[in-house]
């Protein structure tokens, strides 16, 4: 439904196309279409939601409208949507577009009476675009796309990276779970250095193996997302511990084990390695231009009720209960009644993530962990796999899950929590379901059964 004509029109008001229309709402609404024609259409709300060269505004309104049309405009790029009757809500807010979003600035304006023009501003760039429309309640739906996505370098402050030296190099290793950020920024730069210069070559051969084989052949590459940090410090729990801080140490261990478990080679790369705010839609985005094998957003649950506890696992979908939607929500600075609104919206981009292979990899975390923790801790309760619109996996193009390691307010699980025995735990748990789901054997527990072995001569 690529509105492709309109793309070529460089002069106002020319290159017009009529806008494909969903056929069986066309024709349920042409009967009664004649004595409506000339009645407004009022623009209720307009709803936006940016990743990683992917924008979309939704024009949310009073009655159906399928007489708009649209084009493309230049100096500055912009992209117009012509609404006969159109008429604002009277207190109409413009809404602004964050600095992510490949949509610059949003007006309205009249170029003839009777008519609204609806303009977006663009960043420069090969942008492409879609309009439809959705009924219930009555939408028009616009998705920019940028269709390269420019490789942007990351800083040295922003990227983290963990990788196990291939074998006769003499790369130092990192000190015992990479504790110290001032060390494990140096190693951040050093390997970046590395990976850009091999990049090329690299990338080709990663693109022409499958995933089993890349990461056999040291060329996997895993993100973890540490959830929160800086201003937004995430639930706050027992024993004073703070979700930011408690998400960062584990992901930094998390990504020691994988370092071990993997091949040597594979990458491990962490959205952030301090104590540092970051956006959602970076922490994906930061996947998607490394290319990432997998991504895993690592969170502590809390609840008002302190007898709630376990460990759960999420993947990207319409929520699957109402406290899912509530943990969606707060996990991603929103409201419920937002949420529901953007999960309207982001209906059919949830369906083209990875959906079956994501589930795979909650599947194969959310086990692994329950499996290590009790091990340690018979009591565990196992919350499941679950689903849930988290806005910070939205947009990614890998297999990608969250995962709610414990509740901070539940008093047991808090005073584990505080243990470097039970945060260990986690870890491996962690790190062998990723390492099992990119299908690399793990190897037996340490410290389990030797001892047994040498007891019994
Ligand atoms: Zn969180």
């Amino acid at each position: 439904m690529l509105d492709g004509s309109a793309d070529r029109s460089g002069k106002r008001g020319a290159g017009y196309s009529f806008l494909p229309l969903i056929p069986a709402l066309f024709m349920g609404w042409s009967l009664l279409a004649a004595p409506a024609a000339m009645a407004a259409v009022r623009v209720t709300a307009l709803r936006h939601f940016s990743t990683e060269g992917y924008t979309r505004v939704v024009l949310l309104l009073d009655r159906e409208s399928l007489d708009f049309r649209s084009g493309r405009l230049k100096n500055p790029p912009r992209l117009f949507v012509d609404i006969p009757s159109g008429r604002l809500r009277p207190g109409f807010q413009m809404p602004a577009f964050d600095k992510t979003s490949i949509a610059r600035k949003l007006r309205v304006g009249r170029p003839r009476k009777n008519l609204m023009r609806l303009v977006i501003e663009l960043r420069r760039g090969k942008i492409r675009h879609k309009i439809f429309t959705l009924p219930n309640p009555n939408r028009i739906v616009i998705d920019l796309r940028e269709i390269r996505i420019a490789k942007r370098r990351p800083g040295p402050s922003q990227a983290h990276s963990v990788k196990r030296s291939a074998p006769g190099t003499a790369r130092s290793r990192p000190g015992p779970g990479g504790r110290s950020p001032a060390g494990n920024d140096r190693i951040g730069r050093a390997i970046f250095g590395e990976m850009r210069k091999n990049s090329v070559p690299e990338d080709k051969k990663r693109r022409s193996l499958k995933m089993t084989a890349r990461f056999r052949a040291g060329l996997g590459r895993i993100v973890l997302d540490p959830g929160h940090g800086g201003r937004d410090p995430g639930a706050s729990g027992l024993y004073g511990l703070v979700e930011k801080k408690v998400a960062l140490e584990i992901s930094r261990r998390t990504a020691e084990v994988l370092r071990d478990l993997l091949p040597p080679g594979n990458t491990v790369l962490l959205t952030r390695n301090r104590d540092r705010f970051m956006e959602l839609a970076d922490r994906t985005s930061f996947a998607n231009r490394h290319d990432a094998d997998v991504f895993v957003s690592i969170h502590l649950n809390s609840s008002p009720f302190r007898r709630t506890r376990g460990a759960e696992t999420y993947l990207l979908a319409e929520a699957s209960t109402p406290r899912a939607l509530e943990l969606a929500a707060r996990e991603s600075g929103t409201t419920v009644s937002r949420l529901s609104d953007l999960q309207k919206i982001l209906n059919d981009l949830m369906l083209r993530s990875k959906v079956t292979e994501s589930h795979q990899l909650a599947n194969a975390v959310q086990k692994s962990s329950v499996v290590r923790l009790r091990r340690t801790y018979p009591g565990l309760k196992d919350l499941g796999v679950k689903r849930g619109p988290f806005y910070v996996l939205v947009g990614a193009q890998m297999p990608s899950i969250l995962i709610e390691l414990a509740f901070l307010t539940n008093p047991e699980e808090a005073r584990r929590l505080r243990k470097k025995k039970y945060r260990r735990a986690l870890s491996e748990g962690i790190a062998k379901g990723i390492a099992s789901f990119v299908g690399i054997p793990v190897r037996r527990a340490s410290g389990a059964s030797p001892i047994t072995g040498r007891a019994q001569p």
